[in-house]
């Protein structure tokens, strides 16, 4: 029997290795750049399959301020929509959690697709370092001094790259989380016992905030994408299969579930139907040996409190300072700080998204208690301007 030898790899050097290229990892790539630090971003998707999508949507006034300020782009300032607050629709009415008057904040509605278009548009006028389509993805040797990356290039050539160090921003289905020896790592998990069913409908928008709304048939969020492109979700079952839903089904859900006066749910032809489910993970420490994670790859939450993109960012937005840190003195106690910081915001974020999503969905095994005590206390946080303040600093996001 004869084998075909595998080819030699190509073998290179960078001083960082980035392995996904989101918003979190192409946005560390190009916070090191402009700190003149060498690094290699690769990712598994090629560049039109990530820009096609479709996923968050709201970006905190500090996110906004990382993309202008680093020189990304301030796209966001003249095409995103700046939201001064929220509805929540309750008890047959629409409250309005009104952030600028209560924080003195905003948060921008600005798509993912948007964010990473941008954040591509800058590694490439830069002279970045990019490879979209590679496979094999491995990470190896993370304890020594020069960790290895290797991958197969969309040329079907295979890489081994050295580095100083190496980052896992490759999403909640990290390889490089799944590097860390499980003894070395504590990984804390929940699942929730619904999901979201989202639309992307053609069809004007229905209110110029988003709106979270309250229901004794469950959850439903009306959010806006374009003049003619809405974006809604609504609280299902996770085994939800959207083939058996016809837009006239949609349709009725959500209006039964958006039934509050000054609302009127305009309906359009659906274009797009699916089910996402609810996670709240965190791998703690966000480190290890040569290895750091950030982003979606160390730490998932639910959606409802529009913070997954927003952690992804606000986590390289401490990593590269430490990073730069690191390389500078060789101090390894800079790496083991970005972690603790970064922790810091990732467990309040937790806590945040787990408490919106708690506060606005319905168990499905939930008693006439249960929904007494969630009306009690949307109405705590509505009716008070302590409870709307706290409402509002978390979702504007906290000071970096
Ligand atoms: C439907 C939906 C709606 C959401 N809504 C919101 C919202 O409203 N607000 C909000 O803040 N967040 C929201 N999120 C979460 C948000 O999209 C994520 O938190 C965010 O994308 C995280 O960015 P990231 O860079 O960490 O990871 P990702 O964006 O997941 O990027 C990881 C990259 O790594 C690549 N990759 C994976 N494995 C490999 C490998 N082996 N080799 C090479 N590359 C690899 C992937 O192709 C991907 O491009 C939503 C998510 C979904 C799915």
């Amino acid at each position: 029997m004869t084998t075909t030898p595998s080819p030699e790899p190509h073998r290179s050097t960078t001083t960082v290795g980035i392995v996904g290229a989101g918003p979190a990892g192409l946005m560390l790539s190009h916070l090191l750049a402009r700190d003149g630090v060498d690094n290699v971003v690769v990712d598994n998707r090629s560049y039109a399959e990530i820009e096609q999508t479709v996923r968050a949507g709201i970006l905190e006034a500090g996110s906004v301020r990382l993309l202008v300020d680093s020189g990304v782009s301030d796209r966001v300032l003249r095409e995103g929509d700046e939201h001064a607050g929220i509805e929540i629709g309750f008890d047959g009415r629409l409250a309005r959690i009104d952030f600028a008057d209560l924080v003195g904040s905003s948060v921008w509605l600005y798509p993912q697709t948007d964010v990473f278009i941008d954040l591509a548009a800058a590694r490439s006028r830069d002279g970045g370092d990019v490879r979209f389509g590679v496979t094999d993805t491995s990470v190896d040797d993370l304890t020594s001094d020069r960790p290895v990356l290797r991958f197969t290039d969309a040329d079907g050539v295979p890489h081994e790259l050295r580095c100083d160090l190496l980052v896992g921003t490759d999403g909640s289905r990290s390889i490089c989380r799944r590097a860390i020896p499980e003894t070395q790592r504590q990984q804390s998990f929940r699942e929730y016992p619904f999901a979201w069913f989202g639309i992307l409908c053609e069809a004007p928008a229905s209110a110029p905030e988003l709106v979270y709304s309250h229901s004794d048939r469950g959850f439903a969020l009306i959010s806006q994408r374009t003049e003619t492109l809405q974006r809604m979700y609504f609280q299902c079952r996770p085994d939800t299969d959207v083939e058996n839903w016809s837009d006239d089904r949609i349709w009725a859900e959500l209006q039964s579930r958006v039934n509050v006066n000054g609302l009127e749910l305009r309906e359009g032809p659906i274009t797009s139907r699916t089910v996402l489910r609810f996670r709240s993970s965190v791998c703690e420490p966000m480190r290890y040996g040569r290895l750091l994670l950030a982003g979606d790859a160390a730490h998932t939450v639910p959606p409802t409190g529009a913070k997954g993109l927003n952690l992804a960012l606000a986590d390289v937005g401490v990593l590269a300072p430490a990073i730069r840190a690191f390389l500078a003195t060789g101090t390894e106690r800079e790496l083991d700080d970005y972690s603790v910081r970064a922790l810091q915001r990732v467990w309040k974020a937790q806590h945040f998204s787990s408490w919106m999503t708690s506060m606005l969905h319905l168990p499905p095994d939930a008693s006439v208690f249960d929904l007494r005590r969630q009306q009690a206390e949307i109405r705590s946080i509505i009716d008070s301007r302590a409870g709307s303040t706290y409402l509002a600093e978390g979702y504007t996001g906290w000071p970096a």
